[in-house]
């Protein structure tokens, strides 16, 4: 079930008693509401709160964790350079790199923590829009001979405990990466190594490798699947996807998409599921082995809160990963014209594949695809801006908050509450 909270009731609630909004089905305040409702921006994170802040540049995907413990996590750090009539307009605007909006965004809420480390940095695929495209524009690292974007930027502002790609240290599977973002990731990787910084590539099945610091909380991230390797549901064991290279035409390789990492997130009842840009489609029947986003739902369903990945996109969510994830809420990583597609949102919405409500969030819908879908995204309860899910201690409830991405303030535009 949800019901959501205008932000006077919400301000209100939140003067009455400060934690009185994290407890689902809370008797609604009695008091009168002000004429004016003061602004009220996002309440720090605190101790036993699981936070997800799927951060809204308008350039690409950025998730920022911080786990119970205060252990932080972020997963993509986008920068596309890609132009204004097919992608959104960066924010909270153009003045700083998006990859550097991003790092400030991190820093601002680790503050609460104490800390100013970024404990897990990890990649789910090596693209511009999930690691920053590089142009002689991309200023030079201090660090290392590399450029700065994205991924990059982040590293620069931050230390980071431990990178995490789905390769490292041999990125020649299914083909070494091309581009000049896929050389500067890889200078990066390298010159992180020769400094004695850890990188690792993702291990499926397991919870161990994403584990929080410290901490009693019952909060696991599970990796679910990576390159084609899909988590079988029993242990820690796993299951390839993939044929052997030398049957397929090169065409019909897999491609950086389809080996995306997929995680699970669980704190008690809460479970979220995010897999980069995991594809279901199989050419309508002729390459099943493509699926391995329907694999991963799979396995890991239903979920509390699901991103629809690879940005809502066609290929992303067949019926059945609708079916087995099953959400309250999608968040659609959007900054693309064509993000999301029109048949993606009819699954979503769909009470044939799923009964009860849900509710639909993206994070920078153009107004091109707004109005070639109006008809689905005036459904949608957040067309822009940051998407906060806030668990509870217990994870029998969560909050998802909108923020607004025009600035740094923090300011909430829309709070839905859930149990779990
Ligand atoms: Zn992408």
């Amino acid at each position: 079930m949800n019901h959501s909270l205008d932000r006077r009731r919400f301000v209100l609630g939140m003067l009455a008693t400060p934690l009185a909004m994290h407890t689902a089905g809370a008797a609604p305040s009695p008091a009168p509401a002000p004429d004016v409702a003061p602004p009220a921006t996002l309440p720090p994170w605190s101790p036993g709160y699981l936070d997800i802040h799927h951060i809204a540049t308008g350039r690409g995907n950025a998730t920022f964790i911080l786990m119970p413990d205060g252990t932080s996590m972020l997963i993509d750090a986008g920068a596309t350079d890609d132009t204004l009539n097919v992608s959104a307009a960066p924010k909270p605007d153009g003045t700083r790199r998006p990859g550097v909006w991003i790092g400030r965004y991190i820093q601002r809420h680790l503050r609460a923590t104490g800390r100013e480390q970024l404990d897990y940095l990890l990649v789910t695929h090596i693209h511009p829009d999930h690691l920053g495209d590089v142009s002689d524009a991309s200023p030079l690292s201090a660090q290392g001979p590399y450029r700065l974007t994205g991924i990059t930027d982040v590293a620069e502002m931050l230390p980071v405990g431990l990178l995490i790609d789905r390769a490292y240290p041999s990125y020649d599977f299914p083909a070494a990466p091309k581009g000049r973002f896929a050389e500067n990731y890889l200078a990066f990787v390298k010159s992180r190594v020769q400094r004695g910084l850890a990188v690792e590539r993702i291990r499926v099945g397991g919870t161990s490798q994403l584990a929080m610091r410290g901490g009693t909380a019952p909060f696991s991230i599970r990796t679910i699947a990576a390159n084609g390797e899909v988590w079988t549901g029993k242990g820690g064991q796993t299951k390839n996807m993939f044929p052997s290279l030398n049957t397929l035409a090169a065409a019909d390789y897999p491609n950086e998409n389809v080996c995306s990492i997929a995680l699970k997130f669980s704190l008690g009842k809460f479970s979220y599921f995010t897999a980069g840009d995991l594809t279901s489609y199989t050419y309508d029947g002729d390459l099943p082995w493509r699926d391995v986003l329907g694999a991963a739902a799979r396995v890991a369903g239903p979920a509390s809160v699901a991103t629809a990945d690879h940005h809502g996109m066609f290929d992303g969510l067949s019926a059945d990963v609708v079916r087995a994830l099953r959400p309250q809420a999608w968040v659609i990583p959007t900054w693309h014209i064509a993000h999301p597609d029109m048949l993606q949102l009819e699954r979503m919405l769909s009470e044939r594949l799923y009964p009860g409500p849900r509710e639909i969030y993206a994070t920078s819908l153009m107004t091109a695809n707004h109005l070639a879908n109006q008809r689905l995204t005036s459904k949608m309860r957040s067309r822009d801006g940051h998407i906060v899910v806030r668990v509870a201690p217990d994870g029998e409830a969560f909050t998802i908050y909108v923020t607004d991405n025009g600035d740094e303030n923090d300011t909430i535009r829309s709070i839905s509450k859930h149990d779990a």
